[in-house]
């Protein structure tokens, strides 16, 4: 399956790139919900956390934590978000990671906290 992220990747579609290496891509979210929003994805194809080999999150933790300092986010702190399927509200079909900062996050982000202690 080819998503945007995809096209991003062969630069059929530009993006705000943070940083790039052989395996992996990180650029700003066009529709950021903090003051700094960046996506981290693998450039191999796959549709979300669940899917993804293990193998691979080795080295994409170690990029994204070059992201980080990159950013300044390694100081400042930061969230990461990995939305996974229909229930997480999962959009694009391959995977990413979100990084918010910038600034002090609200939390939690459930929509209804009584629905949320049902789990506990
Ligand atoms: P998700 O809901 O976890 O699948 O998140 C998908 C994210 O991709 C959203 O935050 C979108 O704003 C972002 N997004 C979609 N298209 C683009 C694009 N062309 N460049 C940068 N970010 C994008």
């Amino acid at each position: 399956m080819s998503t945007i992220f995809s096209k991003i990747i062969k630069g059929e579609i530009p993006c705000n790139k943070v940083l790039e290496d052989d395996e992996f891509l990180a650029f700003h979210d066009i529709n950021p919900r903090a003051p700094i929003h960046i996506l981290v994805i693998p450039k191999v194809e796959y549709k979300n956390f669940q899917s993804v080999d293990p193998a691979i999150m080795e080295k994409m933790t170690k990029f994204i934590h070059r992201v980080a300092t990159h950013m300044g986010l390694d100081k400042s702190g930061y969230r990461l978000i990995a939305n996974n399927g229909e229930n997480a509200g999962q959009e694009v079909l391959h995977l990413h990671f979100h990084m918010l900062g910038g600034a002090k996050l609200t939390w939690p982000n459930v929509t209804n906290l009584d629905e949320a202690k049902k789990f506990i």
